[in-house]
């Protein structure tokens, strides 16, 4: 069985994820920030290798806890979406984190670094599916694994969509959200890159859009 765990992160109340499997003693952490209660639960839990980390785009406040992570598992590999959230990976400004009281975070050199494809096998019986969302950011993608749907800050439960920041497009994220509105009707759980988990059925995206496109008239 797969299940997820959620933390909420002190520096910039982004969320992170672990997602496990009751036979295997591997995880997988979806925008690693605070990584202390990460390691905790993984000992608690006799989980001794983490397989990857799955970002959802790589903004400072979905990536900080990337290098103590690989401090513990040098070869553990980092997904992003394309180029671009290689390069915000490895530069200050472009992931905004120069901009924080805290300073620059960057991937330490050496970092694994790999391109996500459509889907990725978590566990011989566990697929995430990845669906590539621009419109926070260039690099951002929403992530499937059973039920859940990890969305970063593509969607955000009674929030609006930045799509200000560089790389942002509120075109893109109309089409984003249309391709997410395909996927109402799933009972999916929405794990949010902040804020509350929720039910994506029946949920108004239109609540993520500045300009209201009429989301609620087609489900
Ligand atoms: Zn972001």
């Amino acid at each position: 069985m797969v299940e997820c765990h959620k933390f909420v992160n002190s520096r910039f109340n982004s969320n992170s994820y672990i997602i496990s499997h009751s036979t295997f003693n591997d995880v997988w952490i979806v925008d690693p920030g605070d990584t202390d209660n990460i390691f905790l639960w993984l000992e608690k839990h006799s989980k001794a290798i983490i397989s990857g980390v799955l970002l959802t785009h790589a903004h400072f406040d979905h990536i900080y806890g990337i290098n103590d992570i690989l401090n513990h598992y040098p070869n553990c590999p980092i997904f992003v979406a394309n180029i671009y959230g290689e390069e915000l990976l490895h530069d200050a400004k472009k992931n905004g984190s120069r901009y924080t009281e805290e300073g620059s975070i960057v991937v330490k050199d050496g970092a694994r670094i790999d391109l996500y494809k459509k889907e990725l096998d978590l566990w011989s019986d566990t697929k995430a599916s990845i669906f590539y969302t621009p419109g926070h950011s260039e690099d951002s993608v929403c992530i499937l694994v059973d039920k859940m749907f990890f969305t970063g800050d593509t969607l955000i439960k009674d929030t609006r969509t930045v799509t200000k920041l560089k790389g942002g497009s509120e075109g893109k994220l109309e089409n984003s959200l249309s391709q997410i509105n395909t996927l109402m009707g799933n009972n999916l759980v929405v794990y949010p890159g902040h804020g509350d988990l929720f039910y994506l059925d029946d949920y108004d995206l239109n609540k993520s859009l500045i300009k209201k496109v009429g989301y609620g008239d087609k489900a």
